[in-house]
């Protein structure tokens, strides 16, 4: 682009439309797990930028989690002044390649853009799209935006999992010169985004450059530990100034129905991890971690996880890959972007259908997925419509492998060693006070551990916040915020 051609200061993008993103076609990304969409070029993203009206009520901050300066990151953007805008993002999420990609913006920042008006046609500006290709602004052009430490203050403090929760909550302490170890119970840090999300949502050398940046700055990496197992929660508690919670919700849920113990059967996580992280695909040649061969599959379920799974079974190229849900599209809890993915690749959606049993083939393995038929009636509790059975509708769709994925909830293990860490009796979540103190004063916990399934910028967004805290506690004994607002504080602990 010459000077001439470059967008000027005060220049503004009348499109109603977001600038379209280039993606692979469906017919090729079956056949590999290399990323869907391409993100933008610094042309497109600087037109999208300027979409922005600048406006002054500034919505999407406050629907933001985290809280990013929105509209300032977009005007920087609309100067092509990249790096000031990752400055920018940066200042409240250290994520932003992540972030870009798998937050729901269309729920959050994107929902309440004042330019949004669907029944006019119009959409809102693609912040999303725009922070994704800051963050890989910064990797093409290798810029490290390494914060800058305090001096060390001599307090140690232990971080338990690694996911988004613990890895903000490690960097925030870090900065503020704590010496922080987090410990991990895989081989591999970095949560969900590491073993959940497949590699055509999020390519893992994102996530390896971040936590690559945190050790840069300090912070130790203890894998293949899980605590409770490895060392109880006691002995860290005793061995740290303070301890952070962030081992999210990994225990997954089954439906409780004739079958689940046949051989062919996954949960999600099972199924996601074994593929993800384990390559279990390239068995025997290049991965010791086996999954079946798969024909004819049926996941169970409609949010992202299922979709996740439901793609990442679509390309080991079975025959067939069903996705069973036993409400219709509009209560899908997924993403609408991953709703339409999956559709392009030609998952098959058999909606408004309950599993009732998983049939036995006759040697103990999984031979079809037996179906009650649903018609939707009053909504429920959710506000979503209820599902009810209509009666002597029964279908089976013959299949060899069955991916059971309806949610997930705490892991148990670190919290049955200590049982005196307060947790809600129904959902077994760690139970936090306003500062994300648990009952023990010197722990805290953040992310899907305390609120159950969420979201990455959920778990980030409490990460920072009990950092905050827990920087506090060590500096002066005491975890509250004297300056905090009423909406600061979002605490269980009663
Ligand atoms: C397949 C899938 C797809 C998703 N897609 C999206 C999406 O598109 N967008 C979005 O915003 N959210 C998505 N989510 C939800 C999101 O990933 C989670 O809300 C988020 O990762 C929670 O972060 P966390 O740090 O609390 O926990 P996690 O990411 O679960 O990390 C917890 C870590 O703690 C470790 N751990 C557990 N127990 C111990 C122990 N005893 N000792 C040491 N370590 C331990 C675990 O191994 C794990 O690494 C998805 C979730 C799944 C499962």
């Amino acid at each position: 682009m010459s000077d001439v051609d470059k967008p000027k200061k005060r220049d503004i993008n009348k499109a109603k439309t977001k600038v379209p993103m280039r993606e692979q076609a469906p017919q090729d990304r079956i056949f590999n797990f290399e990323e869907v969409p391409l993100g933008y070029d610094e042309n497109e993203a600087t037109l999208e930028a300027l979409r922005c009206i600048q406006c002054k009520d500034k919505p999407c901050v406050r629907g933001c989690p985290v809280g990013i300066d929105i509209p300032a990151f977009l005007a920087l953007v609309g100067e092509r002044r990249f790096e000031d805008a990752l400055r920018k993002i940066k200042e409240k999420n250290f994520l932003p390649a992540i972030c870009g990609r798998v937050c729901p913006q269309e729920d959050q920042c994107e929902l309440v853009c004042t330019l949004n008006k669907p029944d006019k046609g119009r959409e809102p500006g693609g912040v999303g799209r725009v922070e994704r290709f800051l963050g890989d602004y910064a990797m093409e052009h290798d810029l490290t935006i390494t914060p800058v430490c305090a001096a060390p203050t001599g307090k140690k403090v232990a971080i338990i999992g690694s996911g988004p929760a613990g890895l903000t909550a490690a960097s925030d302490l870090a900065q503020k010169g704590h010496d922080v170890t987090v410990f991990e119970a895989l081989h591999k840090p970095g949560g969900v985004l590491f073993y959940g999300i497949p590699q055509f949502r999020l390519p893992k050398e994102i996530l390896v450059r971040e936590i690559d940046g945190m050790k840069e700055m300090g912070v130790k990496f203890v894998m293949n530990y899980p605590v409770g197992k490895a060392e109880p929660l006691d002995e860290i508690r005793a061995r740290f100034d303070a301890t952070f919670i962030g081992t999210g919700a990994g225990l997954p849920w089954f439906l409780g129905i004739p079958g689940e113990n046949l051989n062919g059967v996954y949960s999600a996580n099972e199924f996601l991890t074994r593929v993800n992280l384990m390559g279990g695909y390239k068995f025997p040649e290049r991965a010791d971690t086996p999954v079946k061969k798969i024909k004819r599959i049926a996941v169970v379920g409609a949010g992202n996880t299922a979709m996740d799974s439901a793609r990442t079974a679509k390309r080991l190229r079975p025959e067939v890959v069903y996705l069973v849900y036993r409400r219709s599209r509009l209560e899908m809890p997924a993403r609408i972007e991953e709703i339409h993915h999956a559709e392009e690749e030609g998952i098959d959606f058999q909606l408004l259908h309950s599993p009732v049993e998983i049939v036995d083939d006759g040697t103990g393995a999984v031979g079809a997925i037996r179906c009650q038929e649903m018609e939707l009636g009053e909504p429920d509790a959710s506000g979503r419509r209820r599902p009810v059975p209509i009666e002597g509708k029964i279908k089976e769709w013959a299949v060899d492998t069955v991916v059971i994925s309806i949610g997930q909830g705490p892991n148990p293990l670190l919290t049955a060693d200590c049982p005196d860490l307060k947790r809600d009796p129904k959902k077994g979540t760690i139970v936090i006070d306003p500062w994300m103190r648990t009952s023990y004063p010197d722990t805290y916990a953040a992310g899907d551990i305390v609120t159950g399934g969420a979201t990455v910028i959920l778990a980030m967004g409490q990460g920072r916040k009990a950092a905050d805290s827990i920087h506090r506690f060590l500096t002066t004994g005491d975890p509250a915020d004297p300056e905090a607002g009423q909406g600061d504080v979002c605490g269980n602990l009663t």
